[in-house]
Formats: C-alpha cells, sequence, structure tokens
C-alpha cells in the first residue's frame, strides 16, 4: 500500500533518475498524505513523473530510500524476490558452497536500503538500520525463512544510527529458534568462532574474508603480528597458511577468548596463537622500544572516521599506528593495513600510508590493494556502499 506522495523540487531528481536510492530532506517540494515513519510514498519529480517507491523516515536527514525505481508493489513477494536475487548472486560466486557464513543483504547494493543479514550456519542476523526496515523487518524475517533453509532470525539493531531514524536500538528473536551462544562456522578452509548475540556487529567480520585468504597465501613459516584482531580471523587464516606463530592484539577480553577457541578448533596448540589484550597504540609503541620486529604486521582498526570533521583525527590515528607498524617488520616484511572508515577515500589512505613509511625511514612499496569481500558489493549508483581498503606493502 501507498500511503503518500513525495514531490521533489525543480531539479533535484536527477540523482533518483540515475537511481542513487537516498531523497534528503533539501530535495523535498512537499509531502501529499500523512505517511508514518517507514510506511511507503511513492517518489514524484517536480513535473509529476513516478520515479519510485521508497519507505518515509521523517526523523532523519534522509527522507526517503527507495526500495524500487520501478512501479512495483512493495510487500511480502517483492522481499522474497530481492532475498533470492541476492542468494543467486553468491551462489553463482560459490560463496555459499565455500563458506557458512557470509553475508546474503548488503542494504542499499542489494536493493533493501538498511536492510543488512548475515548467515552463520543454520541461523540468519539481521540489522535493520533504517526507518523503512524496521517497519518491514517481520515481513522480511518471514521472506528469508521462505528462501533460506534456516533455524531463526535474530535481530541486532543496537546500533547507534538508528537513532538518526528516530529509532531505539534493540535486539531479539525476530522468527523461528534462538541462536545459540556461540556458533562454528567454515570460511574457505578455516573454522571460526561465533557470538552472535553478544559479538560486535552481527558477530563476525565477514568483509575480510578475501583479505584473509590473501594472508594465508603469504604466511608460511612467518611471525604475525595481528593487531585489532578482535576474535583472530587474521591470526587463524595466517596459522593456516603455515605461520610459526601469531600475536593478537585487541582491547576486547571477550573477543580473545574466542579467538583462543578458535585456535583449537583449528586443532592449533595454544604456543602457536598469543592473545593480548591492551591498546595497540601502546603496545605497538613498547614493542618498538625494545626492538622487536616481525615478518607480518596486520592493522584493522576500528572506524577513526564517524563523519567529516573526525577526518583530520583519523588521518593522524592512521598515520601513527602504520609508522610503528613499519618500524615493526623485518626488512622485506608485510605489512596487512585497512580503513574501514567510508570517509576515508582510498587515495586518501594511501598517502597516509606512503608518509608513514618515508617517516619511518623505509622505502616500500604496494604489492596489492585489498576490498571488502565479494558478498559486500557496491552499486555503482551508490558510492557509499564501499568503505573497506586496505594496502599490502613490503619493506
Ligand atoms: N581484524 C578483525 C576486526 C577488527 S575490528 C577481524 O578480522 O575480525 C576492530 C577491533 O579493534 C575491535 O575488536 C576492537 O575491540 C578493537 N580495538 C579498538 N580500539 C582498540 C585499541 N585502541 N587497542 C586495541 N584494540 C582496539
Amino acid at each position: 500500500m501507498v500511503n503518500g506522495q513525495v514531490i521533489l523540487k525543480t531539479g533535484r531528481d536527477k540523482n533518483v533518475r540515475a537511481h542513487h536510492p537516498w531523497v534528503f530532506s533539501g530535495a523535498v517540494q512537499h509531502v501529499k498524505g500523512k505517511p508514518q515513519s517507514g510506511e511507503t510514498v511513492e517518489v514524484r519529480a517536480a513535473n509529476g513523473d513516478l520515479l519510485g517507491l521508497g519507505a518515509w523516515s521523517p526523523a532523519s536527514q534522509i527522507q526517503v530510500r527507495l526500495w524500487t525505481f520501478a512501479d512495483a508493489r512493495i510487500d511480502r513477494d517483492f522481499f522474497v524476490e530481492r532475498i533470492r536475487q541476492a542468494l543467486a548472486y553468491r551462489q553463482q560466486l560459490g560463496i555459499p558452497q565455500r563458506n557458512s557464513g557470509y553475508r546474503l543483504l548488503n542494504a542499499e547494493s542489494d536493493g533493501l536500503p538498511g536492510v543488512v543479514v548475515d548467515v552463520f550456519g543454520d541461523w540468519l542476523v539481521m540489522q535493520a538500520l533504517t526507518a523503512g526496515a524496521e517497519y518491514w523487518k517481520h515481513t522480511i524475517a518471514a521472506a528469508l525463512l521462505e528462501v533460506m533453509p534456516a533455524q531463526g532470525v535474530y535481530e541486532r539493531s543496537d546500533v547507534d544510527v538508528r537513532k538518526k531514524e528516530g529509532l531505539e536500538t534493540t535486539v531479539g528473536s525476530l522468527k523461528g529458534a534462538m541462536p545459540p551462544a556461540q556458533i562454528d562456522i567454515e570460511e574457505e578452509n578455516r573454522h571460526y568462532r561465533v557470538d552472535v548475540l553478544h559479538g560486535h556487529k552481527t558477530g563476525f567480520y565477514l568483509d575480510q574474508r578475501d583479505n584473509r585468504s590473501v594472508l594465508q597465501h603469504h604466511a608460511a613459516d612467518k611471525t604475525v603480528l595481528n593487531c585489532f584482531s578482535y576474535t583472530g580471523g587474521f591470526a587463524i587464516a595466517a596459522l593456516q597458511g603455515g605461520a610459526e606463530q601469531a600475536i593478537n592484539i585487541d582491547a576486547s577480553q571477550p573477543a580473545l577468548d574466542i579467538a583462543a577457541q578458535t585456535a583449537a578448533l583449528n586443532g592449533f596448540v595454544p604456543e602457536r596463537m598469543e592473545n593480548i589484550c591492551g591498546d595497540v597504540f601502546k603496545l605497538l609503541r613498547d614493542y618498538r622500544n625494545e626492538g622487536r620486529q616481525f615478518d607480518i604486521v596486520v592493522l584493522d582498526p576500528p572506524k577513526f572516521a564517524e563523519n567529516r570533521n573526525q577526518l583530520e583525527k583519523a588521518a593522524r590515528g592512521y598515520k601513527d599506528i602504520n609508522l610503528l607498524g613499519f618500524k615493526l617488520l623485518k626488512p622485506g616484511g608485510l605489512l596487512f593495513t585497512f580503513s574501514c572508515s567510508g570517509l576515508m577515500e582510498s587515495s586518501l589512505f594511501q598517502k597516509i600510508v606512503a608518509d608513514a613509511a618515508v617517516d619511518a625511514g623505509c622505502d616500500a612499496r604496494i604489492l596489492r590493494k585489498l576490498d571488502q569481500a565479494t558478498d559486500h558489493p557496491t552499486r555503482l549508483a551508490f558510492p557509499e556502499g564501499y568503505y573497506l581498503k586496505g594496502l599490502v606493502c613490503q619493506k
């Protein structure tokens, strides 16, 4: 059912005609009807052309997110079809065949703004990030179980971005059975333990899968310092690739406890993985002062920039850890360095890493550029969907 019409200002229809799915409040001329938060509205150009249908979000600066650029019905069948398309794309890439943990729905880039769904074994974990996602989440959960042979759908909408939509944070079972406290998944030839109830985001950083595989190929007989390790995703990949030892550093003891369990799950003796709870910024300095050196250093920090005002501070943070990272590398060693801040452009990130190398006194080179995994695609019309970039640099 359509509950209103949003008429755009003259000349402000260009982005939507190019299939960018967001309508900012400044582009809206007027609203016909009385749509409630999350309800479906028509989006029309000033001349009356129908541009598509979207979810109304009065509290947000992004007042409409478009579900479709066609004249379609937004209902359960619509969601079933989008989910089928998303699954087919991933099956075509062989992702569900090789991984029991993967991203099924990547929001805007899978045609479902605000809807994130990750698969962990027999369970689906959903984030409803927007008013539209919130309005439809029970329908989407039912549609998911129609398409996927899963035991249940669990919601992890404990994310601050919901406040911008006028929504409270919330967690809990949406449909089917409650997931267990821990789910063990397979990723390529690696095993991981995931805490979908309390872990970060939906429980695991699936976006780094392809990059973990790259590290695995470089890791034979190496020593690896895995900074911002979370549950040791990169460390397990390194050990599977034959690394001598991997050291995880993270501020979260529960994450490191899972890392230790994950090492056992993969059959590694405890000596091959050291888990250190602490502040990466401080420990890297301590290691530098002690003159410690590693074959491989991984730097995968949290988002340093949440908005444009934080970009400069973020740049200083990246520079600091990358400089220390280079210093801790043996000659010929590899730095796997990442930024998951969408606002930090690839070119700027590369420049910061280059500056860090100069200040560390090394003439490093890029061996490879890295990205978010292929189950986290970016719609060309929606460049905001691209956020994770990385460099493999050789000292
Ligand atoms: N590399 C991980 C994901 C890292 S997410 C993976 O592949 O799974 C970022 C991590 O950094 C989180 O686990 C968070 O607990 C940790 N963290 C944030 N600030 C930190 C700090 N100053 N020192 C150590 N860990 C930190």
